[in-house]
């Protein structure tokens, strides 16, 4: 009767719901096996990039005779610079590999932020001095919060040192710490290069960097935002960019106070 068609029907448009849902799912399922296709080449480029430049400079001196010791010395010195680079490159993947969503080992406890942050920018002040980068810390109340200290750690210093690597000499970064009932929020705030509009939705992929030579020339992997995005939503937490070109970037981090287990 009546009652039984829109059972029937009922069921009929779950039916349907449950097929769109498989059909995200596949989607979601192919962009995933394609990102991951899409990393790994990425990764072997970018470990390949300083290997291939070492093996150039490397080769050249073996190759001539008689090389002046100041020619050696700089082809030295620009392969110390390429291992250097390889280890960063190394470093961020591990970073990265160890934040990855699927392996959730958090290692929550009860932690000071206030504390913490203070801590952190006292180890990037050597950082921010070289560039004479006013780096300054407000906080608007104690907060104590479940966290991965070193996660957090890892994210937080990220941020911080991408707001004085892509500023000017002179400029200042501002970090502050506020909280509601339920999260607490960082914000980093600086007044260097800006992020183009059109490169904000893509800086937190793994990799990506709006200005390569840039990047490259200050050590950049591309890696670091999609650490602390990681780091962030182990968390639970979220993360907003807002930026200008010529004016600045504020990155906000919001946490939630009491860590909850999935
Ligand atoms: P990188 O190792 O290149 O710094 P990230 O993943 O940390 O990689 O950042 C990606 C890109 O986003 C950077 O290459 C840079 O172009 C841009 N970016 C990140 N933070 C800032 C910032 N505070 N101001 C301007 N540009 C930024």
């Amino acid at each position: 009767g009546h009652y039984d068609r829109r059972i029937r029907k009922g069921a009929y448009s779950e039916l349907s719901d449950m097929t769109s849902g498989f059909n995200d799912i596949l989607d979601k399922m192919n962009n995933l096996d394609e990102s991951r296709q899409e990393f790994v080449s990425n990764v072997s480029h970018e470990l390949k990039t300083p290997i291939t430049s070492m093996k150039v400079l490397a080769d050249s001196l073996n190759t001539q005779e008689d090389v002046p010791v100041e020619l050696y010395r700089e082809f030295m010195a620009d392969i110390v610079e390429e291992i250097d680079r390889e280890s960063k490159i190394i470093d961020d993947l591990l970073s990265l590999v160890k934040m990855d969503k699927s392996s959730m080992t958090l290692n929550i406890s009860s932690v000071n932020i206030n504390e913490l942050l203070e801590l952190i920018l006292k180890r990037l002040k050597p950082i921010a001095q070289k560039k004479n980068i006013e780096l300054l810390f407000e906080s608007f109340r104690p907060v104590v919060a479940e966290i991965d200290e070193v996660k957090f750690t890892i994210a937080i210093s990220n941020l911080v040192e991408n707001a004085i690597k892509y500023n000017r000499d002179n400029g200042w970064v501002h970090v502050s710490l506020n909280a509601d009932h339920r999260y607490f929020y960082v914000r980093v705030e600086d007044n260097g290069i800006g992020i183009p509009q059109e490169s904000q939705k893509m800086v937190f992929e793994r990799f990506y960097r709006v200005d390569k030579a840039r990047s490259r020339q200050t050590g950049g992997t591309g890696l670091g935002l999609s650490i602390v995005r990681n780091a962030v939503l182990m968390h639970h937490g979220a993360i907003r960019l807002h930026s200008e070109e010529d004016v600045g970037t504020t990155f906000t981090v919001r946490i939630p106070l009491n860590y909850v287990p999935e």
